[in-house]
Order: C-alpha cells, then structure tokens, then sequence
C-alpha cells in the first residue's frame, strides 16, 4: 500500500508537470497567434482569424474565437502573459482572468490566480463582470437619456435642427439619407437626359444641400407611407444597371452602374447577378434604355432550396456559414446552366471572394468543388495534418529547459489554504468601480 501510494503521488506530480509546460506552451502558441493574427496571416479567403485556426488546427470555432481572444487579451496585460509563460497560471485561468483584466487591474487579478483555484478564479471574475456591468449600464442609460432633437424656426425663417442620437439610431438615419440622396440624383439624371441641353452646366449642390434635400424626402416619404417601417429587407435595395456584354465578358466595353451612378467593377456586377432579383434594362450606345424584361429570379425558389438542402452552408474550405447566395460556377451570362450542377452555395464574403478577390472555384469531374488562392495554390477543405515529432513531449521538455524555464510539480499550485471564499468581499477589496456600487 505504501509503495503505491507513493507512485500514485509521483503520478500525480508527472500530471501537474506536464500541465505547466503545457501552459508554458500554450503561452508560446497564443504569442504565435497574436502575432499571426496582427499581421492578418490568416487574410487568405478566411472571415477571421478564428475561422482560418479552427481549419488549419482543428479546433471547434467557439475554441478558436476563445483562443484569438485570449491571446489578442494577452498582448497588453504582460504580467498575466508572463506567468502563463512561466507555467505558473493555467490557461483556464488566465482565459477567465482576461475577459475582466485591463492594464490598470492584471496586478491585482494576477494575485487572484495565483492564490485561488480555478473555481475560485472563474466566481471572482463573474463577481467582477457583474460590477463592470452595472457601471456599463449606468453609462449607456446616461447616453440614452442625453438624445434629444431640437427643432426651432430662426430669424429668417428657416428652420435649424440641432440633436444627439443612440448610435444605432444615427446609423438608420444616416443610411435613410443616403439613399434619399442616391433617389435624389437619379431622378436629376434622368430629368437631364430627357431635356438633352448642351451646354448648360447643372448647377451640382453642396453635400449640405443634398442632406438637406434628402431629409425632405425622407419626411415626405414617410408621411406618404403613414410612417411604417416595414420588413427589413424592404428598406434599401441595390439596383445595377448593365450592358448585357459586360456581363458576358468582364473585359468588354460598357457600362456597369449602380442607381446612384457610382460605376461598379464588372466582376461585382457578376456577382450580385449570380444570385439576385433581376430586371434586365438594355441600353443603346447612348445609355437610353431600350428594354425593360420582367423582373425574374436567377435562381428560383424551388432550386434554392434543394441546393441549400445539398450544400447545407458556404462551401469555402474552413466556413460553413449556414446561409448564402447561389454562385454559378459557371456563369449564366457566359452560358452557364442554372442547375443543381452548376451552383454552389457561398457565404456573402465568399461569394465577393470567388468573383472580386481573384479565389477560383471549379468542380472536379467527379462533382466535388475545388478553391485555388489568388496565387494558384489550391486550398484544401482540410488541411494536411502537421509533422510531428515522435516523442512531442520530449521535445517540449528539452525546449523549455534550452529556454531555461524550470517547471516542476508545484509550479502552478495555488496558494490557497482551504479558508472559505467570500466573493464579495473580494470584488469590494479588488475592483476599482465596487465602492461606487448601489
Ligand atoms: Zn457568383
Ligand atoms: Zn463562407
């Protein structure tokens, strides 16, 4: 019995001695991480940072997106960085502590991790986000309770608004008169296209006048409308005017233009035909238009859904969002079939990837898809698994004693003494905001 216990022990002490160099390597990765992440290695078709570890590691994204955090976390709290590096504060607790610490607080929440357990650790930190909370809140209500509009008749009777909106708020209102503005100058063009007057230089208002107008119209319209927001996807809709051979062939001379007359790329104008409502507006050499065909869908409804029953999600090797546009493989403008065959579902990124950013897609004689970079190389749905040596573990061990880094059994032990934890009593001691606390 004696013997055995005495190896269970020294087992024991072998786990917490591999969990440190463990940590301590964990540390290395996230540094590799942040610094990868920095410099957007990861910027080769993938959305995130996240995405490109969760397919090139083999990580769950939730895993992924904890990992980038932590260690973008990492890069501005050095004391934190540094005992995870030594192996003397586990990952799981340094991940707890990062999502509260700010350079102001890892010193004092760095004393926490080390003398607590991981239990401890993660009801301080919840303790902690509870007090950041109230703080948050009491800030967002102080905002919130500072919107005002002030509308009032001057001197000369124009009328001055004045005011401060939610940011959310801002944003419809901004994006209302933008597209106010874009209906504003089309109805313009349009006016001087029927006139065909030479030679008299329209007078182009200011962007403050054109605001101006814009919320006139904004008014108006939602008068007319008896003031009703309506479903969202009603509210603002591209509309791209286009010469048929420019979609045909990218090269080709022609015009592609979105309804405010901003001219688009021809490869964006493929993509948003790819998959969209479309009225094909002809035009002449002089940009008249000659024919207006029936608004149709590209892909209809009953085709959309069987090739998001196929393809489940974006097929971009590593995404898998679970919604997308139908992308022709070939496109239908060069004579492509719109077909189970011939469509493949991608994300909206992707889809701006495939046609803008120069990523191929082609489908393989046996019907699997396969993506090239812009360079040419091919990026596999998964990646080929890493080398690695035969006794990973040595290895580790003789890295760290190279770097001079002792690791042993009681390393990362806390320094707790099996005394009760008052959490709250901790957070008053601790966090800089508790005493201002209802
Ligand atoms: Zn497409
Ligand atoms: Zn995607």
């Amino acid at each position: 019995m004696e013997i055995s216990a005495t190896d269970l022990d020294r087992l024991g002490d072998e786990i917490a001695e591999l969990s440190a160099h463990l940590d301590a390597a964990t540390a290395q990765l996230l540094d590799l991480i942040r610094e990868f992440d920095a410099r957007s290695g990861w910027n080769t078709g993938f959305r995130s940072c996240a995405a490109w570890l969760s397919w090139r590691i083999g990580l769950d994204l939730g895993a992924a997106r904890e990992r980038v955090r932590v260690a973008r976390a990492l890069g501005t709290l050095p004391q934190l960085a540094h005992a995870l590096a030594r192996g003397e504060l586990s990952y799981a607790k340094v991940r707890a502590l990062t999502r509260v610490a700010t350079p102001e607080t890892e010193e004092r929440l760095l004393a926490v991790g080390k003398a607590g357990t991981a239990e401890h650790v993660e009801r301080i930190v919840r303790g902690w986000r509870r007090v950041d909370r109230i703080a948050e809140a009491r800030e967002t209500a102080r905002r919130h309770n500072s919107r005002a509009l002030h509308v009032y008749q001057d001197e000369d009777g124009m009328v001055v608004i004045r005011g401060r909106l939610a940011p959310e708020v801002g944003a419809v209102l901004v994006r209302a008169l933008d597209a106010a503005r874009e209906t504003l100058y089309q109805r313009s063009r349009e006016a001087v296209g029927d006139t065909v007057i030479e030679d008299v230089p329209a007078e182009t208002p200011t962007m403050a006048q054109q605001q101006a107008d814009a919320l006139a119209l904004v008014a108006e319209t939602a008068l007319h409308h008896g003031i009703d927001p309506g479903v969202p996807g009603d509210r603002y809709q591209v509309v791209v005017h286009v010469d048929a051979p420019v979609l045909a062939d990218t090269d080709a001379p022609g015009q592609s233009i979105l309804e405010d007359g901003t001219h688009v790329p021809a490869e964006t104008c493929r993509r948003l035909a790819c998959d969209a409502s479309r009225v094909v507006m002809r035009h002449d050499a002089h940009g008249h238009v000659v024919e207006v065909g029936a608004r149709t869908r590209t892909i209809p409804p009953a085709l959309r859904r069987a090739l998001h029953h196929r393809d489940r999600g974006c097929r971009f090797p590593g995404c898998g969002l679970p919604s997308g546009q139908g992308h022709h493989v070939r496109h239908w403008a060069n004579g492509g079939p719109t077909t189970l065959s011939n469509l493949a579902l991608l994300c909206r990124r992707h889809h701006r990837a495939v046609h803008e950013e120069g990523y191929r897609v082609d489908r393989q004689p046996d019907g699997a898809l396969r993506f090239r970079r812009p360079d040419g190389e091919l990026l596999p749905a998964v990646p080929p698994p890493a080398t690695v040596p035969v006794d990973p573990v040595e290895v580790l061990r003789a890295r760290h004693d190279a770097q001079g880094l002792r690791v042993h059994a009681r390393t990362s032990m806390p320094g707790w003494l099996g005394e009760r934890l008052d959490v709250g009593w901790a957070i008053d001691v601790l966090h800089p905001l508790a005493a201002a606390r209802v």
